[in-house]
């Protein structure tokens, strides 16, 4: 199948309520059946053929996570959704992604949020994002080179923090650098076993609680010196 005979803007109407039924299937894990209008919307607009390799373009809104080189994956669309509306972001939040990978989950953030900052570990995936999200329009989004488990202090603290790969603890410098009444989404557990999905929530005295709890699979998120 070549990538020109697909009707993207017909396979993404079709993913959009493919992430419905399952946000309905998920419901007792979120508290809702439905996510953030806003989320579907983001995922509606942002144009997920522009951040797979050409080999996958076909196969872009497919609800499955992709193959995006270095070992690495964009995550399934679903999981994007699911993620992004844990964060309940406002049209002011700004926010701190860790593990920019393609920058697609990026781009989501960018359409509901004011600011987005992102860390990839991976110099060249960086590189490849960075100049993608620019060519694309998105001038909210920085991203950063740099170990995604000292999240990034300069810009902090931040509203929402959404870690897109497994840690096998909490990291503690992102929980540092997490807002009083800000969100956390982040998949905790070890490589290649089954993780969960948890929501993180600071109060205002910087009390935290956990919940959430979806069964997940993500790459590592690997440990900097
Ligand atoms: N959000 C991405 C999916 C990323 S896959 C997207 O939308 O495409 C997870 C990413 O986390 C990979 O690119 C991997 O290189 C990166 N990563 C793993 N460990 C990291 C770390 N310690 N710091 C920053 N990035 C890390």
């Amino acid at each position: 199948m070549a990538a020109e005979t697909v009707d993207f803007e017909r396979e993404c109407e079709r993913l959009i309520q493919e992430i419905e039924r399952d946000a309905r299937e998920t419901v007792h894990f979120f508290g809702t059946a439905r996510f953030d209008a806003a989320v579907l919307a983001a995922i509606a607009k942002v144009p997920r053929e522009a951040f797979v390799p050409a080999a996958a373009r076909p196969f872009a809104y497919i609800n499955r996570p992709l193959a995006i080189g270095h070992g690495q994956t964009i995550s399934q669309p679903y999981i994007v959704a699911a993620m992004t509306h844990m964060l309940a972001l406002t049209p002011a939040a700004r926010v701190l992604e860790i593990g920019a990978g393609c920058g697609y989950q990026a781009a989501v953030l960018a359409e509901i949020a004011a600011e987005v900052v992102t860390v990839e570990t991976i110099p060249a995936l960086a590189e490849a994002a960075a100049e993608r999200l620019a060519r694309l329009g998105y001038d909210n989004v920085q991203v950063h080179v740099g170990d995604g488990w000292k999240g990034w202090a300069e810009a902090a603290p931040y509203d929402a923090i959404i870690v897109t790969a497994a840690a096998a603890e909490m990291p503690a410098e992102l929980v540092a650098q997490l807002a009083p009444g800000g969100r956390m989404a982040i998949p905790l557990g070890r490589p290649y076993e089954t993780q969960r999905l948890v929501l993180v929530a600071k109060d205002a005295e910087g009390n935290l609680t956990e919940s959430v709890n979806l069964p997940v699979a993500f790459v590592p998120l690997v440990k900097g010196d």
